[in-house]
């Protein structure tokens, strides 16, 4: 079976996860992810869930309102609620689903200390349009969540660089990952300063446990997501089975992963390292398959395409349906798994039903229409024109 997703893990991820001796992996990780990035620092944290508690601290925000858009992942509120402060939710812009930029100008109050702007999916946001928010508000930082989009950029501009600094997680169904793991990248130097020192209050060493407990996950990982295994993965998925593993919110819960205030382990940074070598090649793939799906299916009005940016990296290949879970069954009667990220709208959780929400009814609907197309390395040009095909072919057959 296609999966849906395929950490981008070969040899060279693995051979790096067992290299035990080689000293200051951390920093090295930092060294070339920041050198990927093209900025003066990276900051490495255990989650990218972390990294914002250690932002917030790092710039003394304290029970004051943390603007972030309405359709992201659920973990970005819960990590602003846990840092002690108010999320305030902006809805998205129809076309390329990122948080709406004419409603963030109306969310700004004297109250805002701090905006997450995320390109999700991998579509930049509009950096222009951004610009002219920072303008009005030169006071208040702006953060990146990157965590989809990584190195996307908008008209030439990297969005990770525009702004305060950015922020990245690495868990294996992003584009790249160091299994577990957060970055955070800047060029403002005393704010790296300060970022260091609040990771340094915030954050515990790692354990050797938790290396081993990486390990075993990697290992476990490994032949999960390959096609001969990947049937009987889903079958588990379904069933419930693996859920310890796989369900990363309720509804009705805010909160954070054990391990959260323990260090990204040396056996992650190894990983990561090993993935910023490999990432210009794993963008080259996903645009490419982008491309075979947005040739095959622009003609078939049943589908609403992502916006056609040079910059897109794809963390998702997202098309917009009426009856997204009738094609995911028959996609997976054929053999190819499909996503249904985000399948959540934030402010109608009953943990956020309390939150300011600044809302014109587009976010509210995306959970059921979006599906997301493999674009791993896993999923070859041959499997994504059949996967078009499957999509063009009539819903009876
Ligand atoms: C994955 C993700 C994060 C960070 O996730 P962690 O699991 O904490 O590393 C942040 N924002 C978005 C949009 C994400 O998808």
């Amino acid at each position: 079976m296609i999966p849906r997703l395929k950490p981008a893990f070969g040899a060279s991820e693995l051979l790096a996860a067992l290299d035990v001796f080689r000293p200051h992996a951390v920093e090295q990780f930092e060294s070339g992810f920041a050198e990927l990035a093209g900025q003066r620092h990276a900051i490495a944290f255990p989650y990218g869930r972390t990294s914002l508690l250690a932002i917030f601290k790092a710039l003394g925000i304290k029970n004051r309102d943390v603007i972030c858009p309405a359709y992201t992942c659920v973990v970005v509120p819960h990590a602003i609620v846990i840092s002690g402060n108010r999320p305030v939710f902006v809805d998205s812009e129809a076309g390329d689903m990122n948080m709406d930029l004419a409603l963030l100008d109306e969310a700004v109050t004297d109250e805002t200390a701090a905006i997450v702007s995320t390109s999700i999916f991998g579509h930049p946001v509009d950096l222009n349009a951004l610009d002219h928010v920072s303008a009005q508000n030169p006071d208040i930082p702006l953060l990146q969540d990157c965590a989809h989009s990584f190195f996307c950029d908008w008209d030439a501009r990297p969005v990770h660089a525009a702004g305060l600094c950015a922020f990245f997680g690495l868990n294996i169904s992003k584009i790249m990952s160091s299994i577990f793991g957060g970055m955070v990248t800047t060029d403002d130097d005393q704010f790296a300063d300060s970022l260091r020192s609040a990771r340094a209050e915030l954050i515990a060493p790692s354990t050797m446990l938790k290396s081993l407990r990486r390990v075993f996950y990697l290992l476990a990982v490994y032949p999960a997501f390959t096609r001969l295994a990947y049937g009987t993965t889903n079958r588990m998925e379904r069933s419930g089975l693996l859920n310890q593993f796989v369900k990363y919110y309720d509804p009705g819960i805010i909160d954070m992963p054990s391990d959260y205030l323990e260090s990204l382990t040396p056996v992650e940074a190894r990983v990561g390292l090993a993935q910023c070598g490999a990432y210009p090649d794993i963008v080259r793939h996903r645009r490419r398959l982008a491309r075979i799906y947005r040739e095959g299916l622009a003609e078939d009005e049943r589908y609403r395409l992502p916006p056609d940016h040079t910059g897109c990296t794809y963390s998702h290949f997202v098309v917009r349906t009426g009856d997204a879970e009738m094609l995911c069954e028959r996609a997976r009667r054929q053999g190819v798994q499909f996503g249904d990220l985000i399948e959540y709208h934030i402010p109608s959780m009953t943990a956020y039903a309390d939150c300011r929400s600044f809302d014109r009814g587009v976010s509210g609907t995306l959970p059921g229409q979006v599906i997301n197309l493999p674009v791993h390395r896993g999923c070859h040009e041959a499997d994504a024109r059949r996967i078009v095909d499957l999509l063009l072919s009539d819903s009876g057959s």
